[in-house]
């Protein structure tokens, strides 16, 4: 019987600073090849082995032996007229997750002229079904590892560069401000994404200070707890959507499993523990969660978690009925929070030229597939 050589499968980038020592400590490396090595995958964003050229040979041929490095590709891009653009890229089996770029320029009031924020995917696809979500309309498919989380960001600089670098570059590398809000529900993939969030904010690494880490959950509510146990003061963002258990449960399925109080009881542990404000995201969904006792009951929570609420009227999905309110019902559900009280912006959807609601586009590029192949059998 022959032994088969086992082709590597774990990505380079997927590993943190400490088995990147043991594993060139194992191979007989002396500890300064460590420095040097995450320095070509996080400073100098290598995007292959054979570019590490101050490595010896006998280490790059042990890395390539036992690792991938394998950026990316990227798909399609969509640049909107406000300066977003949205990104398709193709995982190494194939699949499609996407990402945005959201530039200084179009960030939300008040921001800083050098801050460009991306937003990052965690899953391909979404198994928690939400009504109203394009990535929950194509079901789950898997977990992003680590590697393909971090890289998301690595592969829009390095989009920026190769299209010539027109954005106003922050110290260090050019997005300065991560929220994991892209396709799927990142604490259901919670031990790649508290790698990747590691990556992302180690000096080895990314070096973006954990305040500039947003994590958004549907509700999760065990993983907000562990996440509350961490050291690090990332920023909690709860996309809630429905401030009554029956109006939550209609939308969001999530909600039958972890209802509203004890979502709500981990976001105070939350808040305890970090003494940081939380953000709570709610998309105004036409006829469904505008009315007055959302009004009411919105407020109370709010007064509750001391948070700020960002209304975000509802991007229509192709496939999906549910439809946008009137700017009039915007206003309305806005004053009347503003009235009780509550701290409360309305954020426009950027991007909305093109597809920008996470899913969108990889929704109708999977579509487009599948009616190819369908016709290629006919034909
Ligand atoms: S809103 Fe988030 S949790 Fe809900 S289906 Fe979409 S990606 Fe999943």
């Amino acid at each position: 019987m022959t032994d088969r050589i086992q082709a590597p499968n774990r990505e380079l980038r997927s590993l943190n600073a400490e088995e990147v020592e043991s594993t060139l400590a194992e191979w007989g490396h002396k500890s300064y090849r460590v420095t040097q090595l995450l320095g070509w995958l996080y400073k100098k964003r290598a995007s292959s082995i054979d570019e590490m050229s101050d490595l010896p040979q006998e280490l790059r041929e042990q890395l390539a032996g036992s690792f991938l490095l394998k950026p990316l590709e990227l798909v399609k891009e969509q640049r909107s007229r406000d300066g977003t653009v949205k990104f398709l890229w193709r995982l190494a089996d194939g699949e499609l997750i996407e990402s945005v770029l959201i530039p200084a320029s179009v960030g939300r009031e008040g921001n800083r002229s050098d801050r460009h924020t991306i937003c990052v995917s965690s899953q391909v696809g979404c198994a928690y079904g939400c009504k109203f979500c394009a990535s929950g309309l194509m079901g789950y498919k898997r977990n992003l590892d680590a590697s393909e989380i971090v890289d998301q960001v690595l592969a829009v600089e390095r989009w920026h560069l190769a299209s010539g670098g027109e954005l106003a570059k922050p110290q260090g590398g050019l997005v300065n401000n991560i929220v994991m809000m892209g396709m799927g529900e990142p604490l259901a993939n919670y031990d790649n994404l508290i790698r990747a969030l590691e990556i992302f904010n180690s000096s080895w690494g990314l070096n973006i200070g954990a305040r500039k880490i947003t994590v958004s959950t549907s509700g999760l509510a065990p993983q907000i707890r562990r996440l509350a146990e961490m050291p690090q003061q990332y920023h909690l963002a709860i996309s809630l959507h429905g401030a009554t258990d029956d109006v939550r449960d209609k939308i969001m399925p999530i909600n039958r499993k972890y209802p509203l109080e004890e979502l709500i009881s981990a976001c105070e542990a939350y808040q305890q523990a970090k003494g940081r404000m939380i953000w709570v995201e709610y998309i105004l969904i036409d006829d469904v969660n505008t009315g007055p006792e959302q009004v009411e009951a919105l407020s109370g929570l709010a007064k509750r978690l001391q948070c700020k609420v960002n209304l975000i009227p509802y991007n229509p999905v192709d496939g999906i009925e549910l439809k946008r309110p009137s700017d009039e019902t915007v206003g309305r559900f806005r004053d009347a929070l503003h009235r009780k009280g509550v701290r409360v912006t309305v954020r426009i959807e950027k991007g909305t030229d093109i597809d920008a609601a996470c899913g969108q586009l990889r929704l109708k590029s999977e579509k487009k597939t599948a009616v190819t192949q369908v016709v290629g059998q006919a034909g």
